[in-house]
């Protein structure tokens, strides 16, 4: 326990860095390109000598709405709004966040993730077991094959089967035809065995998502992500019923309201839970506990995080059975290691998380300190 008492603890100053992380190479999905991981880190400090809280937002515009230069702005109204106020009161917090700003859940989500933070390091414990979890989970990541043409996403998918990783994620998406031949090209260079997942990142309509994915299923397909546009619900209910392979929730599924209606109109097998969507952990728990109650299982999935934010997912993985599929890969795409601390990978996909307390990971404070910054107090 910490040597301020819980109820006079206060957030004295808040840092916002512009957190940019180069890509080992370009990553192409339906939607678009990246280039770069454009992320906002927070460093939220408190009047409890030397105990502070970091989190990391990682914005996708063409998913979330946000970038890194609108995230700044939006961190700095945030900052002024929670700054005096008792971070352990994560609920009170997040409640006046999410009042203010509407539809950018990626910034709140670093608010969210440093708030926990601040939890799990003044009462000296990791968050998973803050949330009743043991750290004894076998977790290993998937790992993920960009669009490009059949031949190159064969030769990639190999050398991520040779690499030991346990599964292998598809980006597809562009039409039945070409989606099919790049399957069947993954096939034939891996084998039948290795589990294969695709993500269709809302690029079909209804009838070529009903149709692909039936002719997909010979492939032996764990599940698919997001076969048509994500507001249409009614229509991805549809699809599941006609579809032989299982259908995960991603860019329909933000948060725990959006769990709610899709558990209620029966339209996903799957959620694909990531913390930029959700807000954070907060709301991440919430979705759990829906797709818990609907029957409905969940991946942990990311953006394009540093190793700072993928440990917090972990955390919840950890403390969470509900969460069966592991797409916990993005630090692996950036050239750059801006975290101490933290997760670690070892062979064949599998991620290891240390027992510190709160994250248990950090930013390197001189590679933050090469980055644009903004100081709230
Ligand atoms: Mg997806």
């Amino acid at each position: 326990m910490g040597n301020v008492k819980f109820n006079d603890l206060k957030i004295t100053k808040i840092e916002i860095f512009n957190l940019s992380v180069p890509l080992v190479k370009p990553f192409t999905i339906s939607l678009g390109v990246e280039r770069n991981a454009p992320n906002t880190a927070i460093k939220i400090h408190t009047n409890q000598d030397g105990l502070y809280g970091v989190g990391e937002a990682s914005p996708t515009s063409f998913i979330t709405g946000d970038t890194q230069e609108s995230n700044f702005v939006l961190a700095k109204m945030l900052a002024q709004l929670i700054k005096g106020k008792n971070p352990l009161e994560i609920e009170n917090r997040l409640y006046e966040l999410n009042r203010e700003l509407k539809l950018n859940p990626t910034i709140i989500s670093a608010f969210d993730m440093a708030l926990y933070d601040i939890l799990g390091k003044y009462t000296n414990m990791p968050l998973y077991a803050l949330w009743g979890g043991k750290n004894d989970r076998v977790i290993t990541t998937d790992m993920t094959v960009g669009i490009s043409s059949p031949e190159e996403m064969a030769n990639e998918a190999l050398e991520f089967k040779n690499a030991g990783f346990p599964a292998i994620k598809v980006k597809l998406g562009e039409g039945t035809e070409i989606d099919v031949a790049r399957i069947k090209a993954i096939r034939e260079a891996i084998g039948m065995e290795i589990p294969l997942r695709i993500d269709a990142n809302q690029g079909w309509d209804t009838v070529t998502a009903i149709n692909t994915l039936n002719q997909l299923a010979k492939y032996n397909i764990e599940h698919c992500e997001e076969p048509i546009l994500r507001w249409n619900n009614s229509d991805l209910a549809i699809v599941k019923s006609k579809s032989p392979i299982p259908i995960m929730a991603d860019e329909s599924v933000f948060d725990h309201f959006d769990a709610y209606r899709l558990a209620s109109m029966k339209a996903c097998d799957y959620f694909n839970i990531k913390l930029a969507k959700a807000g954070g952990l907060n709301s991440a728990l919430k979705i759990i506990s829906i797709a818990e109650s609907a029957g409905i299982k969940s991946q942990v999935g990311c953006m394009l995080e540093t190793r700072l934010a993928l440990t917090a997912l972990t955390h919840l993985v950890v403390a969470r059975k509900n969460i069966v599929h592991f797409d916990i890969d993005s630090a692996l795409y950036l050239s750059e290691d801006p975290v101490t601390g933290g997760i670690t990978y070892g062979d064949n996909g599998n991620i290891f998380l240390p027992d510190t307390p709160g994250i248990g990971a950090d930013f390197n404070q001189t590679y933050l300190d090469k980055m644009e910054k903004a100081i709230i107090d």
